[in-house]
């Protein structure tokens, strides 16, 4: 007997990427040593202040039931942090703990999206935008980047192209997953002022926001107009190593957030309590730990960077944030007399054990792109395996060119 699958499941995504581990984890089964490049995880531990603060809350008994936004400590933690980040005026009442930074999107969708209404969106980008706007019925415009000098620029001409009377929200990634892109304060203004001027809501997907190198992050949240109509997607995922804790918040305007809750109520009721005191210590907590897997991932990246722009037919500029390279292929592919990226990636995979995903891993590819890209995440690997990998794939396309 086969389910009645409700027709609204057909509208539901996924990342396809966990496909890529997946395949990856049979092939090290075979014994091939694989070098794993596909994971956007990270291989480093939780800071040891933030795991004591979890067990002392367990101890403490912290394991009920606990408000549905949030505990009040955390939430207002959490708004002393973005205000002092990102230069605004908050307080808990403008937080509303989540399960992970995953969650905001589809919240925030449900929130403020009707069915017929368009939401601009980054394409590549992180696949769970174009899942949850076709799941509620959103349409969805898609807008790429530009490659350039010194990486990615958002592409203006695609987002303004698109906007309608019926154009009400924009996802905006700065710090980008997968390429890496982000906006020096011009692009951001720019952005900004059309948001302002066509009334766009926005998600700001702040994912990668500590994830820097170099500088002081910014957030379009600092222009004027935008504090009122941008919801943060904020996550201890990546900052504080803590993936797996599954801990974010979405941060705006109260009447959103109030809403936000609301689906909390229905779904989750609230977010694991004792999780919730560890994110406290990691908010109030030494930044050390955070600071030397900045340095850990400083050194991968520069690593990577150095093998693959010696490699044949490859190249990428240096980013200044996320753990993510999206190096350009498309020479090394026409050697190899390929069409697809795909084929590239399984290619690479077999003859060498590196394992990455691609350009279309991370949607559609958008009329008109004609250069191929791969993404690297060295989030999960250290920087001796990034030079066997990749050692043995320069080696691989040198021999061939
Ligand atoms: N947004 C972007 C751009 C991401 O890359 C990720 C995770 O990889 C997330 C949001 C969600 O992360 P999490 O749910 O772990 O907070």
């Amino acid at each position: 007997m086969s389910f009645p699958f409700a027709e609204r499941t057909r509208r539901l995504g996924t990342e396809t990427a966990f496909a890529v581990g997946a395949e990856a984890a049979r092939l090290a089964a075979t014994g091939v040593k694989v070098y794993p490049f596909h994971l956007g995880d990270l291989n480093i531990p939780t800071p040891e202040h933030i795991v004591e603060a979890a067990i002392r809350a367990i101890r403490e008994g912290k394991t009920g039931y606990c408000p549905t936004p949030g505990i009040t400590p955390l939430r207002e933690a959490m708004a002393e942090e973005i205000s002092r980040t990102r230069g605004l005026k908050l307080d808990a009442d403008n937080v509303s703990i989540q399960t992970g930074g995953k969650p905001v999107i589809g919240k925030f969708i449900m929130t403020l999206m009707n069915p017929g209404d368009e939401v601009l969106y980054p394409n590549p980008g992180f696949p769970i935008y174009e899942s949850m706007i076709n799941f509620h019925e959103g349409v969805p415009r898609p807008y790429g980047f530009k490659e350039t000098r010194t990486g990615f620029a958002l592409d203006f001409e695609a987002i303004e192209r698109q906007i309608s009377p019926r154009t009400k929200l924009l996802i905006y990634n700065n710090y980008h997953n997968p390429t890496s892109a982000e906006s020096d304060l011009e692009e951001m203004k720019r952005l900004a002022d059309i948001c302002v001027k066509n009334d766009l809501f926005v998600l700001s997907d702040e994912a990668y926001f500590d994830i820097l190198f170099d500088g002081t992050p910014k957030s379009i949240t600092q222009f004027p107009g935008l504090p009122e109509r941008t919801v943060i997607l904020y996550t201890f995922s990546k900052k504080f190593a803590m993936t797996g804790w599954r801990l974010g918040a979405a941060i705006g305007p109260r009447g959103v957030i109030e809403t936000i809750s609301r689906f909390n109520v229905n779904d989750e009721s609230c977010t694991n309590n004792f999780v919730q005191w560890a994110g406290v210590a990691a908010l109030k907590g030494p930044l050390d730990d955070h600071r030397k897997m900045i340095d850990i991932l400083r050194e991968r990246r520069d690593t990577a960077i150095s093998i693959l722009n010696d490699t044949q037919g490859i190249h990428v500029a240096t980013p200044n944030s996320t753990f993510y390279l999206f190096p350009n292929v498309t020479k090394a592919m026409e050697k190899l007399g390929m069409k697809e990226v795909e084929d590239f990636r399984k290619y690479v995979l077999d003859k060498t054990g590196v394992s990455f995903t691609t350009r279309n891993h991370f949607g559609t590819p958008l009329p008109g792109e004609t250069q191929k890209y791969v993404r690297l995440a060295y989030s999960g690997i250290n920087t001796s395996e990034i030079i066997e990998g990749l050692g043995k794939m320069k080696e691989l396309l040198t021999v061939l060119s």
